[in-house]
């Protein structure tokens, strides 16, 4: 079958029945073309929902990474000079592919990250508003005129800041590929980019997209292979103006410390442990559905995942017994089963998980729901974990200030709004948080006071390609999406002329 125009549907029951699965890309793409490691090395990427084999993929290294940075700076030199019509034009063209092939990257994406279908199918349907978003600001990048004298005129130009490194994770390899390589490309710079070791697929076949849909060769250029050697080459590369990244705090820090000899600016996207705050007044039924899903959407592996429920005492108990009616009816498996909650994504990762939660239970914590591994169906044999909650932590519990980066909630009672506050603020992150009340003024002052790089009140998840998303302290700088989502790509030239005759 051609995967290109298969559903997604039709693709998963033919691997699940068999394992049967289209050819998946096996190189680099760089300068417009596939391309093996120049060491010849290989990695092995594996199905998280069987804990299995699934493709082989280049093992890139620093003569990868200059490959790609040279190709880059060489589609920079022409992407740069193009017509704003035209860069928004190839946007919208790699839009409409990903709606026509949304079922392929789907499948792809679940099979690489453990999503569910239903959960991959958004992602690449965000990731195709996210070039359509961008294609619409390509065109009205505009400097400014600055009035300074009558013998003087100054205006401002906004150019693309050069070529720009990605590095991705493993958590939403195809929309956070989209969501840095769309505002580059409107803004007129080039691209390297490298996927995580684990789930490399979907930027590579977007990548080659790009070009379908009227790119130049070599502005954007994707690198596979570990992080410690081809994603720290990358953003150390000399060619590199500026490196977004997405990832791990410990990582993070490693990545700043390698760019700032170039003085290449930076986004860093970290980590979360956001708060869902559910007031005394709050609707409990639509504070729970909100809990649930805060936490458990991408089996919890969500850098603004709502990992903690900071509940008002009096609505404690209903509110938790709401949320439990909900969780115990989630069903877990293969992603391509399209269950409730899909696979962790990594053995490791998994048993990073379970050590969290055995922790707890160790200092005596109350496990109210899973606490355990495991898949409904017994044909999905890979790493699972079943929806947890554990109840009313001390703020000091390493279950409260830790991302866990699962399916495990934990829950802070507090009593008063001040409380709430305190509860909300008190972990080194500050990515997200979530508030329920039914008083709007209440919440406000609450959202106002709360240290987020987001805020939403009585729907978790609201917001879209238009709002700007990033953290503050340990959640990383920078903001990405939204018109403040080019800023990164862009340097402002000033330029000033004597017209006194
Ligand atoms: P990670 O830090 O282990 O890896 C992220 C990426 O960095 C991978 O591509 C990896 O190969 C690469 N990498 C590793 N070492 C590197 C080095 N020395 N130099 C350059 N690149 C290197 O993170 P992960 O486990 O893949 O992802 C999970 C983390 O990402 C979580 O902490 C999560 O909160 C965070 N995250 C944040 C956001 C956000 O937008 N704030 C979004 C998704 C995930």
């Amino acid at each position: 079958m051609n995967p290109l125009n298969a559903s997604a549907e039709s693709l998963a029951a033919a691997y699940l029945a068999d394992g049967s699965l289209p050819p998946l890309p096996q190189g680099h793409w760089i300068d417009g073309a596939e391309c093996p490691a120049a060491s010849g090395a290989t990695l092995e990427s594996l199905d998280p929902g069987l804990a299995r084999p699934l493709a082989e993929f280049a093992a890139g290294d620093a003569e990868d990474v200059d490959r790609a940075c040279q190709a880059a700076a060489r589609g920079l030199a022409v992407w740069r000079r193009s017509a704003p019509g035209a860069r928004a034009q190839v946007l919208r063209a790699m839009a409409t592919l990903l709606r026509q092939r949304v079922g392929w990257l789907a499948v792809v994406d679940s099979l690489d990250s453990g999503k569910t279908l239903a959960e991959a199918q958004g992602d690449v349907i965000s990731s195709a508003r996210l070039f359509e978003y961008y294609a619409g600001h390509a065109e009205t990048l505009e400097g400014a005129s600055i009035p300074i004298g009558p013998d003087h005129m100054s205006w401002t130009l906004r150019e693309p800041v050069g070529v720009t490194a990605h590095v991705i994770p493993w958590n939403y390899p195809t929309s956070t590929f989209a969501r840095g390589i769309a505002p580059a490309l409107a803004a007129g710079c080039s691209v390297v980019a490298k996927p995580a070791e684990t789930s490399p697929f979907t930027a590579l076949l977007m990548a080659r997209w790009l070009v379908e849909a009227g790119l130049p060769p070599g502005v954007v250029n994707v690198v596979t292979g570990l992080g410690s050697t081809a994603g720290a080459a990358l953003v150390a590369h000399p060619l590199v103006r500026h490196v977004t990244f997405t990832g791990s705090v410990p990582t993070g820090v490693r990545v700043a410390q390698a760019a700032a000899p170039q003085i290449a600016s930076l986004t860093l996207e970290l980590g979360g442990k956001s708060p869902l705050v559910a007031l005394s007044d709050c609707d409990v039924e639509a504070a729970a559905e909100g809990a649930l899903w805060a936490i458990y959407s991408n089996a919890g592996q969500v850098c603004s995942a709502g990992s903690r429920l900071v509940v008002q005492r009096a609505v404690h108990e209903p509110l938790l017994a709401a949320l439990l009616r909900r969780t115990r009816a989630l069903r877990v498996g293969h992603g391509l089963r399209n269950p409730d909650m899909g696979a962790i994504h990594s053995a490791q990762q998994l048993h990073r998980i379970a050590a969290m939660v055995d922790g707890a239970r160790a200092r005596g914590r109350e496990v109210l729901a899973g606490g355990s591994m495991g898949a409904d169906e017994a044909a999905d044999t890979g790493w699972f974990y079943r929806p947890t909650i554990l109840d009313d932590l001390p703020p000091d519990d390493p279950c409260v200030r830790e991302e866990i980066f699962g399916p495990v909630l934990a829950v802070q009672v507090v009593d008063d709004d001040a409380q709430a506050l305190a509860a909300a603020n008190g972990t080194d992150y500050a990515l997200m948080a979530g508030i329920y009340s039914r008083d709007i003024g209440r919440a406000l002052r609450l959202a106002r006071d709360i240290d987020a790089g987001q805020v939403t009140v009585n729907d978790y998840w609201a917001g879209g390609v238009q709002v700007p998303f990033g953290g503050n302290r340990h959640s990383g700088y920078g903001r990405e999406k939204g018109s403040e989502g080019l800023s990164a790509y862009l340097v402002t030239k000033a330029i000033t002329a004597r017209i006194q005759s």
